[in-house]
């Protein structure tokens, strides 16, 4: 029988997160996460899903090679590790791939150049995609590697939404434009919305509210992206955990100017002391909730605020679209905050927008609508999954299915 597994590879500047799949039934062989990579404190956890097994390492984890080779080892103690003959490839998450990558893409020293041309504009995030790909690479220098885009799904914006109005000679030489990023939980989450309304993803235009830590919307037209809130990188649009969204570009001229700060600390300030963490000193919404009920003004203030974002944002895509079938809430918050689901479409009736109060109250890890049944526009609850989604386009790309 062909090889049906794929290993799904998430590495961060600090982290390496990773799910084994088998790909004929979809199932999750194992998950795990490597943490605090290059501390004395890292920890290595590792469930197998078959057994329920949990194990739990501490102790320093010196690189993402080091961790790698733990997550090797783990898996091999039950039979699934990456010297498997049934491991078909390995799906890497990079969050930059530019203009130039518009689908999953099989790794080769050309791809690897181009990530790697791509540091500039994802500083953070790119460098540490490249190190977890060099690593499973000099482990499995004989197996597919397969690099899955955020940007990707975005690339079908045209040019009206996704160019910045200023000097195109500049914009181009720096390639400063609109890329957006959690292309791939978009992606998902608007098949599946399709699916939840019983419609092919061609047929429904769709606002998908990705609402986690960090948060972005986009504007989905018969399943191809025409609009997203994210930008040049993943600051901008939505109120998010800790990053501002949007703001008047010129509050970071005045700041270097009247407040004397640096370019760094301006970065540092609106990517982590910002958003819900810099309005209230909560990044968590279940916490900023229990805040509210207890009558918190500083946390109200915050939730108006994020909410007040989100809204701008549907109403601007409704636009956009023209028509909307649904918008889909997922991620943390939008999976998980009722108040929030219910708050972000409060007042938008004459748009066609109702939440079902009990609907939207029911807890559940299922898809499913939280509208009325007769709503002009269908009000959605999809779990996203980033790892199945990697790993379904890398299998479709080794000829193993269909993405
Ligand atoms: P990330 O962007 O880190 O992948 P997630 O999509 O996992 O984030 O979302 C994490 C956020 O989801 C948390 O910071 C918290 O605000 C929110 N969240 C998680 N569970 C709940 C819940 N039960 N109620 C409200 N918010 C929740």
């Amino acid at each position: 029988m062909s090889p049906s597994r794929v290993l799904v590879l998430n590495s961060g500047s600090s982290s390496v997160k990773y799910q084994l799949l088998d790909m004929r039934d979809s199932s999750r062989l194992a998950v795990g996460i490597v943490e605090r990579i290059g501390e004395q404190t890292s920890r290595l956890r590792h469930t197998v899903l078959a057994t329920g097994a949990a194990r739990e390492l501490s102790g320093p984890v010196a690189d993402h090679d080091a961790a790698l080779k733990a997550v090797a080892e783990e898996l091999a103690k039950d039979g699934l590790g990456l010297d498997s003959p049934e491991l078909a490839a390995i799906g890497h998450r990079v969050v930059h791939g530019g203009k130039h990558f518009t689908r999953p893409t099989v790794i080769d020293e050309r791809v690897l150049a181009e990530i790697e041309r791509l540091i500039p504009v994802a500083p953070l995030h790119n460098p540490a995609n490249l190190t977890g790909i060099r690593t499973a690479m000099a482990l499995r220098p004989d197996l597919p590697q397969v690099a899955v885009f955020d940007t990707a799904f975005h690339t079908t914006m045209p040019e009206s939404a996704a160019r910045y109005a200023i000097d195109v000679r500049t914009a181009d030489r720096h390639r400063v434009r609109r890329y957006g990023f959690h292309g791939t939980s978009h992606a998902y989450v608007s098949r599946a919305t399709a699916k939840l309304l019983g419609r092919a993803p061609d047929e429904v235009n769709l606002i998908v509210l990705h609402l986690g830590n960090g948060a972005s919307a986009s504007a989905v037209r018969g399943g191809r992206c025409v609009d997203t809130s994210m930008g040049l990188t993943p600051l901008e649009g939505l109120v998010m955990g800790t990053r501002s969204g949007d703001l008047d570009p010129a509050v970071i001229f005045h700041l270097v100017r009247v407040g004397g700060m640096t370019v760094d600390e301006i970065d540092a300030l609106l990517n982590t002391r910002s958003g819900l963490i810099g309005l209230c000193g909560d990044n968590d919404m279940r916490e900023i909730c229990r805040r509210i009920d207890e009558g918190d003004r500083q946390a109200r203030l915050a939730f108006d605020i994020y909410i007040h974002r989100l809204k701008k944002y549907i109403g601007a895509y409704y636009a956009v679209l023209g028509r909307v079938d649904a918008i889909a809430f997922t991620a943390g918050v939008g999976e998980n905050a009722a108040p929030v689901r219910a708050a972000a479409v409060a007042g938008l009736e004459e748009l066609g927008l109702v939440v079902d109060g009990g609907l939207n109250a029911v807890h559940s890890t299922e898809a499913r609508l939280i509208s009325p049944p007769d709503a002009r526009v269908a009000i959605a609850v999809v779990p996203t999954d980033e790892e199945m989604e990697i790993a379904t386009q890398t299998y479709a790309l080794v000829g193993g299915g269909d993405a």
